[in-house]
């Protein structure tokens, strides 16, 4: 049987017109109405068309129960209710009002609503009940979906970990979730709801922040990302982030804002932490060499647009190394901090003031007159000076300061350091505790200093490079004891270069390693050569520069040209200056050990010009200390030379070392060495550094390289 909601209703006699048109009505109803007796089966009279197209009944399956009763349709856990509600008490007029399941025919489920009223009937003098079930499905199922998706967004809004709020544009806060009161240190959003009720006044810390928020937000309709400090209800601040728009309620038109908050705090702090390791010392907290040139770079742009001067001052500390060395690297650190605030304090807080590394600080100041340049510049030096404490002690620390002015002494970032960096080694070679401008004869010495580091990268391959040898002669028996290879470079239309102006630049650049070793090849391969010509055999020094030490794997080098020359160990000697032994740790304790099992003999050379710690001659497998020469010189006519170089000798004798004198020119200091116990000699008096067919020639000559002036002395 089909489905036809426009079927007439069964069970009325012929319909009259207006029982036509209540049939087409109801036909037409997504439902059906229906009448039933008041008895308790509430036995079915009429029923509408759309009974069927509801239930997939047909009406007269129905009408007086034939087949089934109503109630049968009724889903089974729906039925107590339905029961309940028809079996009130039934005075007239009596209504129904109830939204129950039905179960159609072919088994699906469709909500519907009755509603239906108790009527008298005149003609059959009963009452009847009559009603109308509707299908209310589609409603229900909207209802459903409206509750999930209000559960949905309850649930949101309950459990987010970010913040979500409505507020009005005045500042009251209309709506706060449980993450936002967390966030704010409330137990609940009603406490933050009923507490934080002037948000601008009360969340925000600089209020200036909020005017910015407002702006936005009017102009934009929303604001993404804004960033801001709030005050928790403790007082703490934190950092949030906030993303909001507005809205216009649909009630009454009015506006608010709504969005979300997150708490950045976490992100914020380690973000400033990055920023500080990538741009601040940690040690001192000073700039760190990175944002020094930014800062430089920087106000070189700005000095050029305003025409004004800049800046750079280069410090080194004089004794850093030295006490770090001797008391320590915490005591060290404790004062590069002192240092660093005190240079910190001596400037505006504009100025940069930076830590390049080790002890070396660079201050970038700015906008100061020309003339009061030199003032800062001399409170900063005095500022170091000041004695340092730490526990009982007392410190004297002095610095080296060069100085480099933009735009004199250099347009760019890179020759301002540079420069300040040369004026700063003046400053330490004329004695320290010094302040040194840059100067053209400086500009002057550093352009031909870069002049032989460009040159001197060439010179190995170009076999620049050759040795002289100078005698040592053996006090007891007047005959030469050994040759100091000294290095010698020849540049083509410049003739021999003193190792006094290169080996320096050699040592900064680390050229001194590979030549280094050329010069240990080159001398053992010379000693070997006189030996084979049948000359007396004598010992070698190489000078060896710590340099060698640190990065040069000297005691497999020396062992190397040993080898390759085949000498004999005894033959060589390396001469080391006091700074290795001063500045150097445990580790070349243990190469030079390695050294002196090779067989080969260790001097220190110009000893007495370095820092006076003697506890290295102890620990170091020393065979010779040289005297050296600047005590020599003067030996005549300063008595307190003459002290010293007695004082030296009565020491490397007690050390059972051999003392050697270089540098000696006159006969006047022959004598006086002599009658102080100085072992052997060296200087002009014997003979000049020569070349090697000079000193074998030498060697041969004078009854064997035996030398007359010792015994006339
Ligand atoms: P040093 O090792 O102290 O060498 C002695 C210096 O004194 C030599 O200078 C020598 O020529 C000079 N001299 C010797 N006797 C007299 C004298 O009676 N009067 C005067 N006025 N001077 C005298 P030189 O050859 O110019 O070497 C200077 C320094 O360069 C050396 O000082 C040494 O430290 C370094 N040096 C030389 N060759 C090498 C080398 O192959 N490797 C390394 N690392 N350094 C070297
Ligand atoms: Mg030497
Ligand atoms: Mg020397």
């Amino acid at each position: 049987m089909e489905d036809r909601a426009d079927e007439p209703g069964h069970g009325l006699p012929t319909p009259s017109e207006s029982t036509r048109l209540l049939n087409s009505i109801a036909g037409h109803l997504a439902g059906f109405v229906y009448r039933c007796r008041d008895d308790a089966q509430w036995t079915v009279e009429y029923i509408s068309g759309g009974f069927q197209a509801l239930t997939g009944y047909a009406p007269e399956d129905l009408v007086g129960n034939r087949l089934f009763g109503y109630s049968e349709l009724i889903h089974p856990e729906d039925r107590p209710l339905v029961a309940e509600v028809s079996n009130c008490s039934k005075p007239e007029g009596a209504r129904i009002a109830v939204e129950y399941r039905l179960c159609r025919r072919d088994g699906a489920v469709r909500w519907v609503s009755e509603r239906a009223v108790r009527v008298f009937d005149e003609a059959s003098a009963g009452w009847k009940w009559e009603g109308f079930i509707e299908d209310i499905t589609e409603r229900k199922r909207a209802e459903r979906a409206l509750h999930e998706a209000n559960e949905r967004y309850q649930s949101i809004f309950e459990n987010a970990l970010e913040g979500i709020f409505q507020v009005t544009p005045e500042g009251r806060l209309l709506v706060a979730n449980p993450a936002m009161a967390r966030m704010f240190g409330f137990e609940s959003p009603a406490a933050l709801l009923a507490e934080l009720r002037d948000v601008p006044r009360q969340l925000y810390v600089e209020p200036e922040r909020r005017e910015e928020y407002r702006r936005q937000i009017e102009a934009n309709g929303a604001v993404s990302n804004f960033e801001f400090q709030a005050f928790r209800k403790n007082g703490e601040v934190i950092w949030v982030s906030e993303n909001a728009h507005v809205r216009r309620s649909p009630a009454d038109g009015s506006i608010y804002y709504e969005g979300t908050l997150e708490d950045i705090t976490a992100r914020r702090v380690y973000q400033a932490q990055i920023e500080r390791q990538a741009n601040y010392d940690a040690l001192t907290g000073l700039a760190n060499r990175a944002l020094l040139n930014g800062r430089l770079h920087q106000a070189i742009g700005q000095a050029t647009a305003t025409a004004s001067e800049i800046a750079v001052v280069f410090i080194d500390l004089d004794q850093f190394k030295f006490i770090n060395d001797t008391y320590g690297h915490a005591l060290g650190d404790g004062l590069l901090q002192s240092m660093a605030d005190r240079l910190r304090s001596c400037v505006r807080d504009s100025d940069t003031v930076a830590r390049q590394g080790g002890d070396e600080f660079v201050l970038l100041l700015q906008g100061y007159r020309p003339e009061d340049l030199s003032g800062v510049v001399q409170r900063l030096h005095a500022a170091i000076a000041q004695p340092w404490v730490s526990g009982r002690r007392e410190f004297h620390v002095t610095s080296s300061i060069g100085v480099a002015l933009y735009p004199g002494d250099g347009a760019s970032a890179d020759v301002l350091l540079r420069n300040a960096d040369a004026a700063m080694y003046k400053a330490k070679e004329n004695g320290r505790n010094a302040v040194q401008f840059f100067t053209a004869e400086l500009n002057h010495a550093l352009v031909e200093r870069l002049d032989i580091e460009h040159r001197l990268r060439g010179a190995l391959a170009r076999s620049q490079f050759l040795l002289h040898y100078q005698p040592r002669i053996d006090m007891d028996t007047g005959r030469i004891a050994g040759a100091e290879a000294l290095l010698r470079w020849r540049v083509p239309q410049r003739g021999l270069v003193s190792p006094a102006r290169f080996i320096s630049v050699a040592e900064d650049t680390g050229l001194i390693v590979p030549i280094g070793r050329w010069v240990l090849h080159t001398a053992c391969q010379q000693a070997r050569a006189w030996q084979m010509a049948g000359l007396p055999p004598i010992v070698v020094s190489v000078n060896v520069s710590p340099r060698q030490f640190r990065e040069g794997n000297i005691v497999a080098t020396i062992a190397e040209a040993l080898r390759t020359a085949g000498l004999d160990a005894r033959y060589l000697q390396i001469e080391l200056t006091e700074g290795l032994a001063m500045h150097g740790a445990e580790k070349y304790v243990e190469m030079l050990g390695q050294i002196k099992a090779l067989g080969v003999q260790i001097a220190v050379d110009d000893f007495g010009t370095g820092y006076s710690s003697l506890s290295y001659l102890k620990r170091f497998p020393v065979d010779q200390l040289k005297v050296d020469r600047s005590f020599v010189v003067d030996l005549a006519t300063d008595p307190d030379d003459a002290v010293i170089v007695q004082a030296i000798i009565a020491l490397g004798h007690k050390l059972n070392l051999r003392v050697v004198a270089e540098g000696v020119e006159t006969t006047e200091q022959l004598k006086f060495l002599r009658e102080s116990g100085c072992d052997e000699m060296q200087g002009y008096l014997f003979g000049k550094p020569m070349i090697a067919a000079d000193f074998a020639a030498l060697l041969m000559s004078h009854d064997s390289g035996q030398y007359a002036q010792l015994r006339q002395a």
